[in-house]
């Protein structure tokens, strides 16, 4: 083990967090990439020995900061470890001290210094109607700052359903005009889909593109296919495939545990492409579906307007 090493694992230590807990999350970021389980030394390198750092401009355009609020909330690596080792994040609004006309410089500094070689990740949906009109930043519509940024970046992740394909801001009636960042500028994104996206297909993302030098594989939505390459339904416990024994200690029988399937009062679980029931929420504690609420189609796109009203069956 070398000395930068020895550091990070000395770091985690310091936060509670011993090596081996360490290599069950990189086996659980491994197995939820898609990879074989030969890649786990590989995704643990990424964390422990960032050989590069590649810079982010964070943009927060139309949007309720749900999706960094769910970031900070990420298991592992704590946002401070994904900031400060993994990424180089050059400008992001709600963790940057700067504010006003110094965060309009840093941004632009930003910008200038790493034109061409950053990753531009957009929070929000972008107001199309009467130039932009609805929504600004520091005198400037989200249209234009948009326009102006993505187009100098290596590649732009909308995280997000908001900035992804537009969200409720996007639902009808619609009369700022908004839409997703992808049809806004007529640009390819990779759009990690979600109200709030779970944080470890962010994460995934982008350990995909240290480790193997490229964004992943995408659906026609743009979308992670590791992520979003199946239905809800199709991993569901309710289903009666009853695979979870974990599921069983904590409910006490199988019955118990699986509970009846939602479909009935409007689960849109065989219409919704995501993880949700792999990957969980909050550590793993527990995500929609199992807490007995349906799923209702939140990483689809126009879902406010194709599966409201959202308790009947569709
Ligand atoms: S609860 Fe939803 S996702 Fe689960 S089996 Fe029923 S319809 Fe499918
Ligand atoms: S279960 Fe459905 S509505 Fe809930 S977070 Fe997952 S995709 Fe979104």
């Amino acid at each position: 083990m070398d000395k930068e090493e020895r550091a990070f694992y000395e770091r985690l230590e310091g936060k509670g967090v011993s090596r081996r807990d360490f290599m069950k999350f990189c086996t659980f970021l491994t197995a939820t990439m898609g990879l074989s389980s030969s890649f786990v030394p590989k995704v643990a390198e990424v964390f422990a020995q960032p050989a590069q750092r590649p810079p982010v401009i964070w943009l927060h355009l139309g949007e309720c900061t749900g999706c960094s609020e769910a970031l900070i909330r990420s298991m592992y690596p704590w946002i401070d470890q994904l900031v400060l080792d993994v990424l180089d994040v050059a400008y992001h609004e709600t963790i940057m001290a700067a504010a006003g006309h110094q965060a309009e410089e840093a941004l632009h500094n930003a910008v200038e210094k790493y034109k061409g070689k950053f990753i531009c990740v957009v929070e929000g949906a972008i107001a199309t109607k009467f130039n932009g009109g609805y929504g600004k930043v520091g005198g400037k519509s989200f249209l234009q700052i948009a326009k102006d940024i993505c187009p100098k970046a290596a590649g732009v992740i909308c995280i997000g359903q908001c900035s992804s394909y537009g969200n409720i801001q996007a639902a009808k009636p619609n009369p700022g005009g908004y839409k997703g960042v992808g049809e806004a500028l007529g640009i390819k994104t990779v759009n990690i889909a979600g109200c709030p996206p779970n944080p470890i297909n962010f994460v995934g993302t982008v350990v995909n593109y240290l480790l193997m030098g490229k964004l992943p594989a995408l659906d026609d939505l743009g979308r992670p296919l590791f992520a979003y390459g199946q239905t809800i339904h199709d991993n569901c416990p309710r289903r009666g495939h009853f695979e979870n024994q974990e599921f069983v200690t904590e409910f006490g029988s199988e019955e118990a545990a699986l509970g009846y399937c939602l479909y009935k009062v409007g689960c849109r679980g065989p219409e919704t492409y995501n993880n949700c029931p792999i990957a969980k929420f909050n550590d793993g504690a527990s995500w929609p579906v199992q807490a007995g609420h349906p799923c209702i189609g939140c990483s689809q796109p126009d879902f406010w307007d194709k599966f409201t009203p959202f308790y009947q069956e569709l």
